[in-house]
């Protein structure tokens, strides 16, 4: 018979819900822990931001969600549908292909009033710790804290679903600390208003500071994009006026410039940091045996992301290798979190049987000399690409489901090649106009 267990999950973000759904759906009793007041999360916009711009200050007050106001989605509506529930059916829609955000935080509310999900989530409650009742036991105790007020409470078992787009990494450049410039970090970027006549560095070419840098430039004097490598060529971009490519920054300096490999240098106002995100639990108290290393790239050691081979199955992590679509990033991860909230939910039923904790470690060492041998640095541990649809196969194949459908599949590589072809400010519209008419994906 399948064993019910009594299961915290931390945080009501997409991951955070879905998995409570897949849990409270195998029989087992759920808590959803929720520091903010409503569910989403990073899909809640928040138009304020923090008070330390790099959110450096350890004292700030954290804002959870990272979205800016014009920020789209970067993945179709049907790569962000969860299996059985789908994103296009949400009510009050746009007939946009990559929806405004509003429109994925409306999916997601459907989502848990379908389910009767909030019924589950104490909302305004945040965890401040977690640790097992005893090293190799199976009880954990979840300490959480609501208006002042502190609880202790024990649990079989926890997954965590806490994010991980909150806490900036922030750029390394010599001469840095004498630069008497602003500078900001992606996570506190929301309108490009307050950057009207400035001239603006946006480090780092991923999702956001693509996006980012075209935001600006519609108010600022000059925007320079500074990307990851050194060699490139200095050059405008496409059909703006004010839009500069550049290499790495070599250096700045006390006087305001910044100078790039590409031998150019300007004289900024503004130094805006694209540069990521370090994964964080600090609620997280295991003795070492979960670390999060490479300077916040890293948790480990974790089986195929999800399970800490000497703690499980009773400790688990929903939505770890999510990274943002297109450029070399990618995931699919609504999906991906639901094929691993199911897969965690059946593994603690008893229904799926996970290997020995040998053997889930040399699995990840496996995983890791695999990564080493094809020169891919540790800062990729978690990066699926372009493994991604393998990855999600194998976890449905462990609960003996089928393979995602291949018409996604297609889709996918559809966009990334599209993204790929036309550059990541167009994709998004030239991929709706060229395959809307392909009514099979
Ligand atoms: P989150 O949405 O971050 O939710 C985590 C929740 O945990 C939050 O509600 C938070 O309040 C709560 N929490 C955290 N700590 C605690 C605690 N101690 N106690 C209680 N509660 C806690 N993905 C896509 O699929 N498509 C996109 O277009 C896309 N665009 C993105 C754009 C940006 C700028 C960024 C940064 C990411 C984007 N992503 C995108 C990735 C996105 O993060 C995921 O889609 C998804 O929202 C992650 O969900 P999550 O539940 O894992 O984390």
């Amino acid at each position: 018979m399948a064993e019910s267990r009594k299961v915290a999950v931390i945080g009501a973000g997409a991951s955070g819900i879905v998995t409570a759904r897949e849990l409270q759906r195998e029989g087992h009793r759920v808590v959803v822990f929720e520091k903010s007041n409503q569910l989403g999360g990073l899909w809640v916009y928040n138009p304020r931001v923090e008070t330390d711009l790099l959110s450096l200050d350890p004292n700030r007050e954290i804002i959870h969600s990272s979205l800016y106001r014009s920020l789209r989605t970067n993945l179709p509506r049907k790569l962000m549908s969860f299996s059985d529930y789908s994103f296009d059916c949400a009510e009050n829609g746009s007939r946009l292909n990559f929806p405004e955000h509003e429109e994925v935080l409306r999916f997601l509310n459907e989502f848990a009033k379908d389910f009767a999900i909030n019924e589950l989530i104490r909302f305004n409650t945040e965890v401040v710790r977690v640790a097992p009742v005893e090293f190799g036991g199976n009880r954990w105790v979840v300490e959480s804290k609501s208006e002042e007020l502190s609880s202790e409470e024990l649990f079989d078992c926890v997954v965590i679903c806490n994010g991980h787009y909150t806490v900036p990494r922030i750029a390394n450049i010599p001469g840095i600390h004498n630069w008497p410039g602003k500078q900001i970090h992606s996570h506190n970027y929301r309108i490009p208003e307050p950057f009207k006549d400035q001239i603006v560095v946006v480090i780092g070419d991923g999702p956001s500071g693509l996006d980012i840098c075209r935001d600006i430039a519609t108010v600022a004097k000059q925007v320079h994009l500074s990307t990851r490598y050194s060699e490139i060529v200095v050059s405008k971009l496409e059909s703006y006026e004010n839009l500069w490519n550049h290499s790495k920054i070599n250096h700045v300096d006390e006087s305001g410039e910044v100078t790039f490999f590409d031998g150019s240098s300007i004289h900024a106002d503004i130094i805006l940091h694209c540069t990521g995100y370090k994964y964080d639990f600090p609620f997280l108290e295991t003795n070492g045996i979960v670390s999060v290393d490479d300077e916040g790239r890293v948790v480990g050691p974790l089986y195929k992301h999800v399970f800490p081979p000497k703690l499980s199955p009773c400790l688990s992590f929903v939505g770890i290798p999510s990274k943002t679509f297109p450029c070399d990033d990618q995931g699919v991860i609504f999906l991906g979190s639901e094929l691993q909230a199911k897969w965690i939910a059946q593994v603690l039923s008893g229904k799926v049987l996970l290997p020995s904790e040998e053997e889930m470690l040399a699995d990840v060492e496996d995983h890791n000399r695999q990564l080493e041998e094809a020169g891919i640095p540790k800062r990729h541990t978690h990066r699926l690409h372009p493994h991604v649809m393998e990855y999600m196969d194998w976890i449905a194949a462990q609960m003996g489901m089928p393979s995602l459908d291949p018409s996604l599949k297609e889709m996918y590589w559809s966009i990334y090649k599209c993204a790929s072809e036309v550059g990541f400010a167009n994709y998004r519209d030239l991929w709706v106009f060229e395959n809307l008419t392909q009514s099979s994906l």
